[in-house]
């Protein structure tokens, strides 16, 4: 692949300083499929390196007061506020998503996880218990556990990272963090901010690289005792295993299968729009996308027209066009594997209704050699089909029809991951019934990706463990002791 004239080259950030590397890994323009940016290409001597920095800012940063740490972090977010419009271009630039999604969600979000974790820090109490009778009383103290491991995805870049790192050092911990090495640029230029922040040297250190290496340099590191974890179910068996000799703390976070239950009571008007927003938001490339829907026979087939000519709207081209809906998948690789499944789909019988192999994608002269597919939707699918099992994390969406709410809460279920469902019905009795029964960590209804960060994020069965949030990060990322004193 020709390199472009004036690549962007980026070096680690390791106890507040930059650091070169010795090899570096290629990353791509997905809209454009050029190299422009050399990622460096971390292994053992880096993440040592990153870990004794954070080792040795512990100390310091563990005793400062909750508010201290919260000004700092308030900080920070007011400053990559500052430079938002840098951070979205490059978000854009690096990951193959819209201009209006980084604008709009991405950094956003970055600068609201820095906010929400310096507020939330100052809000949280301990437990008290009396013994009258022994004269004696218990209470609970949490205190920051170490080092942490923080692992990221390629799809949403500083939003999944700045929701591990704003937590982890609100509570007093200090971090060694492993972006995505796609998506690596924005972890880089955030790095840029932290002195000006305040955030002493060490307490955020940042090694770019392969999983492979880097990640797992990390996860096998012993002063390393807690790694958070966001990405595919395969990268969390390995890291689980990798771990397991050192009894390490986990949070996993990971795929979906996501389905989407329309009765026949539900509002289209809201419905339709929204279901296309989450089967292809991001290119489909979010954890929570929609990939399954459930329609109940009786509106089948007008849902289906609908749908169509609802996804038919949705504009596929240059990401940094701000009228654009659909920009570039992360790589060329992904890009074959998506367009596979609809493959395999046809192979096995299945309808494509639009997108992929069906209709023309036209794309500018400078986009040609870019990642780009159009928004598919397939039906007469078989559950069994492996578009129907298997996480596909592109802009396809498989459509079936059901017939009773037993019936299809046993088909939304029939898949070994457990992450978001979405319910769409009238009936606020069957919204809460099908939602109890759901397999999914969290359930939408007649909406989705309305999150309160207070809540519980995460996912049952193959979709992860553990649960991310005001409170489930806090205790994570936090040691509970039980201390009982006689009077
Ligand atoms: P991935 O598992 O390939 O990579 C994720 C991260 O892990 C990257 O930083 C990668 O370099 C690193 N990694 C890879 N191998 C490693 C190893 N052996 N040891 C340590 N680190 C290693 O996932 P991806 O392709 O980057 O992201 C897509 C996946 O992430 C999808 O499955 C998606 O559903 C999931 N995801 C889940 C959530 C969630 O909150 N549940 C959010 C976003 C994405």
């Amino acid at each position: 692949m020709a390199h472009s004239k004036a690549l962007l080259v980026l070096e680690n950030f390791i106890g507040g300083k930059f650091v070169p590397c010795s090899s570096y890994i290629d990353s791509y323009n997905p809209s454009t499929g050029d190299v422009y940016c050399r990622v460096p290409d971390s292994g053992k001597e880096e993440v040592e390196a990153a870990v004794k920095a954070a080792k040795e800012a512990f100390p310091i940063w563990s005793s400062k007061s909750p508010l201290e740490r919260s000004q700092i972090l308030n900080k920070l977010a007011d400053l990559i506020e500052h430079d938002l419009e840098a951070f979205a271009q490059a978000e854009s630039k690096d990951q193959g998503k819209t201009i209006t999604f980084a604008r709009t969600v991405d950094i956003p979000r970055a600068v609201h996880n820095f906010r929400f974790f310096a507020s939330s820090i100052l809000h949280h109490v301990t437990e008290c218990t009396e013994m009258p009778t022994m004269g004696c009383v218990h209470y609970t103290s949490r205190a920051p556990v170490g080092v942490a491991g923080l692992i990221s995805p390629w799809n949403l870049p500083l939003y999944l990272l700045t929701w591990k790192i704003a937590p982890a050092i609100a509570c007093g911990n200090t971090v060694v963090a492993k972006p995505s090495e796609m998506t690596s640029v924005t972890a880089w230029m955030m790095c840029k901010l932290m002195e000006k922040a305040g955030v002493p040297p060490g307490v955020v250190n940042v090694v770019f690289g392969a999983g492979a290496k880097a990640g797992e340099a990390l996860v096998c590191h012993p002063d390393v005792p807690l790694i958070s974890f966001t990405g595919s179910t395969l990268t969390a068996q390995r890291i689980t295993e990798k771990s397991a000799p050192h009894c390490k703390r986990l949070s996993l976070e990971l795929g979906g299968k996501n389905p989407a239950i329309i009765f026949d009571d539900a509002d289209l008007g809201q419905c339709i729009p929204t279901t296309v927003r989450s089967s292809f938001a991001n290119q489909g490339e979010i954890c929570l996308c929609t990939s399954r829907i459930f329609v109940q026979r009786g509106i089948y087939s007008e849902f289906l027209k609908r749908f169509v000519e609802e996804t038919k709207k949705w504009k596929t081209g240059n990401p940094s066009d701000p009228t654009i809906n659909v920009g570039a998948l992360i790589s060329k690789e992904h890009l074959e594997k998506v367009r596979n499944y609809v493959k395999k789909a046809q192979a096995e019988g299945a309808r494509v209704l639009c997108g992929e192999g069906v209709d023309p994608l036209a794309l500018p002269p400078g986009n040609q050699k870019g990642y780009f597919m159009l928004p598919t939707v397939i039906a007469e699918v078989k559950d069994e089909s492996c578009c129907m099992q298997e996480e596909i994390f592109g802009p396809v969406t498989c459509v079936v029809p059901f017939d009773t709410e037993e019936e299809v809460i046993r088909r939304a279920n029939g898949v070994k991951y457990g992450l978001a469902a979405t319910v769409w019905s009238g009936n606020v009795g069957r919204v809460h019934r099908v939602a109890h029964r759901l397999q999914s960590g969290l359930v939408w209804t007649n909406c989705w990706l309305v999150r309160d960060l207070n809540l519980p994020f995460g996912g049952m069965k193959a979709s992860g463990i553990g649960r991310e949030g005001a409170k489930d990060s806090y205790e994570f990322f936090t040691e509970v002791k039980t201390i009982t004193i006689k009077h």
